[in-house]
């Protein structure tokens, strides 16, 4: 693996840069698995079952042995970049989508990237922080985080996919990311199959697709069709988290926190469970969505 990392190297201005080799693994898994996905039905069911064999176990393996990988947070990268490519230069030139259909969807892609980017950015500003303050002590809920390599406080759990730690500074932008990714991932679903797909219409409004039996006839109906079931699946998953974010948030428990509950408590969504750093149902939104960096960092500075 070292060897393979070292003569990974790119040109680049005043020499040749090393870049990481499972960083730049979804580069290439990516466009492999939806070409290889558009040539048949069972071509589609094989590679995507693969995919997911794959990232359950080279996720094991990068969580054990390379923690600061970048491999998820590339893999989100370049399937943001591919999707968006196929459906401008693939699924546009079928001449089937509208040009206010193409800005809608362009605004919730523009509102996942300004999310992703500002969560991001609040996570770097307090690590900042505590980088000022190693010698804090852990508890009340000031947790360190082993891939960021320090301690934040209200910290949730840390995202892989979008590479950076979420807590009370960035939940309610993490929770917008999921929401426009959920958006923007179903709605360019949506219009995707009902132009490659046989369309009928639910409520006489609603434009759903009926028969998909025809396009692996053509490559760009076969690659535009299998974007879009990737973008559904990934969409579903991300709805579920979404979900799942709105439930921890209105109970104000962690992820850590929630999975620590008996199943019980779990099925009565915590609602009966003792939950002691929960301030109430509109103080928990209150707190996340009214985050002020410079309040929240000197809060911070006085519990350290
Ligand atoms: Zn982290």
């Amino acid at each position: 693996m070292a060897t393979i990392q070292d003569r990974l190297r790119i040109p680049w201005n005043g020499g040749a840069k090393q870049i990481a080799f499972d960083a730049v693994l979804p580069v290439f898994t990516i466009p492999a698995m939806l070409l290889l996905a558009s040539i048949s039905l069972w071509w589609t069911i094989f590679t995507f079952s693969t995919v997911v064999i794959f990232l359950a176990l080279i996720s094991r393996f990068f969580i054990k042995n390379i923690p600061h990988t970048k491999f998820f947070f590339v893999w989100t990268l370049t399937s943001l970049i591919i999707l968006y490519f196929i459906f401008e230069f693939v699924v546009i030139p079928f001449l089937e989508i509208l040009l206010e259909e193409n800005i809608a969807l362009s605004v919730l892609i523009f509102g996942f990237v300004m999310s992703v980017y500002l969560m991001k950015k609040r996570s770097k500003e307090l690590s900042s922080i505590a980088e000022s303050q190693r010698d804090c002590k852990e508890g009340d809920r000031i947790e360190s985080c082993n891939i960021c390599q320090t301690k934040l406080p209200s910290r949730d759990h840390h995202c892989l996919w979008f590479d950076c730690c979420i807590g009370n500074h960035n939940r309610c932008l993490f929770i917008s990311a999921l929401f426009f990714a959920t958006s923007a991932l179903s709605y360019s679903s949506n219009l995707t199959l009902t132009s490659v797909c046989h369309p009928f219409t639910l409520y006489r409004t609603i434009l759903l697709p009926d028969d998909c039996s025809d396009v692996y006839k053509l490559f760009e109906l076969g690659l535009s069709f299998v974007s879009a079931v990737y973008s559904l699946a990934v969409a579903a998953i991300l709805l579920l988290l979404f979900l799942r974010e709105l439930i921890l948030v209105s109970l104000g428990i962690t992820a850590k926190e929630w999975k620590k509950l008996p199943l019980t408590s779990k099925l009565c969504l915590g609602i009966f469970t003792n939950r002691p750093h929960s301030k109430g149902f509109c103080q928990n939104w209150a707190e996340i969505m009214c985050w002020s960096g410079r309040h929240s960092y000197e809060q911070f500075n006085q519990e350290v």
